[in-house]
């Protein structure tokens, strides 16, 4: 039987709450989904985990429901917090980054302007909505924060303290001055960080620039991370990073 459809819903829900749907809410249940008096959808939010809702009342334009049994309590505290920080690319892969970070369960996402990001101005709100639309599908019960984009310097001192940087570096060569620049695989990265709080960083389809590369090897607690011998782009590098956190450090285990 197909499952009953999932909505993010930001008002606090109870038992025996009584709710009007928004409009977009409204419309999708009963113009896409055809949902009628008596139907059932499935409303969750991250403070009040997931409710069952009976469909009580249809308007031209609204759709009230009742809330009945809990379906799943608010999701606890489970594994580390992961924040994918991302350098904007081409509107379609950076949509993509933001829906492959929601289902691989990033707590947080933040588009990071670099030296050579070519993309500067993003939509929030629409991030947002690829957010909730991709919890929703990935049956999450919290979406992931879409933070303001940052300058990367901005980004880095905002990071929480104790979190580990996986900064994706793809160039294996000197840095500046000739100083060697060490470069692990990420498979031993991830193996000597556990189960921290971590963040990992994705440069833009130019990469990085030599300055920010030293000045991310000279960073505290940050663990610059080879993704194999081959250039990747960045929507695949940060899908790849963030499949390989959730398996080695993540709820995957
Ligand atoms: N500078 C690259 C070049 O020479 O074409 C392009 C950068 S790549 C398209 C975008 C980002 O993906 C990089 O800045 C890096 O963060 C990540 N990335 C790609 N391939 C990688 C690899 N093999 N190892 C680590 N990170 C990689």
């Amino acid at each position: 039987m197909p499952t009953s459809p999932r909505l993010h819903i930001e008002s606090r829900l109870a038992g025996g709450k009584s709710l009007t749907l928004d409009e977009d809410a409204s419309n999708y249940l009963a113009r896409v989904l055809r949902l009628g008096l008596g139907g059932e959808a499935r409303l969750f939010n991250a403070e009040d985990g997931e409710w069952l809702a009976r469909i009580d009342a249809v308007s031209s334009r609204r759709i009230v429901v009742t809330l009945s049994e809990n379906l799943r309590p608010p999701p606890q505290a489970a594994g580390a917090p992961l924040t994918l920080l991302f350098a904007p690319v081409k509107k379609d892969q950076t949509d993509m980054i933001v829906e492959k970070a929601t289902e691989l369960g990033a707590t947080s996402i933040r588009p990071v302007l670099t030296e050579r990001t070519q993309t500067r101005t993003v939509r929030l709100d629409r991030f947002r909505k690829i957010a909730i639309e991709a919890a929703e599908q990935t049956e999450r019960l919290d979406v992931p924060g879409i933070a303001e984009p940052a300058l990367l310097p901005r980004a880095l001192a905002d990071l929480p303290a104790g979190t580990a940087l996986i900064f994706c570096d793809e160039t294996a060569g000197p840095l500046p001055g000739g100083t060697a620049a060490t470069v692990k695989p990420i498979r031993e990265v991830l193996a000597s960080l556990g189960r921290r709080p971590a963040a990992i960083l994705v440069g833009p389809e130019g990469g990085f620039t030599a300055f920010e590369r030293a000045a991310l090897h000279g960073r505290a607690d940050t663990h610059p991370s080879s993704l194999g011998p081959r250039i990747l782009r960045a929507e695949t590098a940060a899908i790849s990073a963030m499949v390989l956190w959730q398996s080695a450090c993540g709820d995957w285990g």
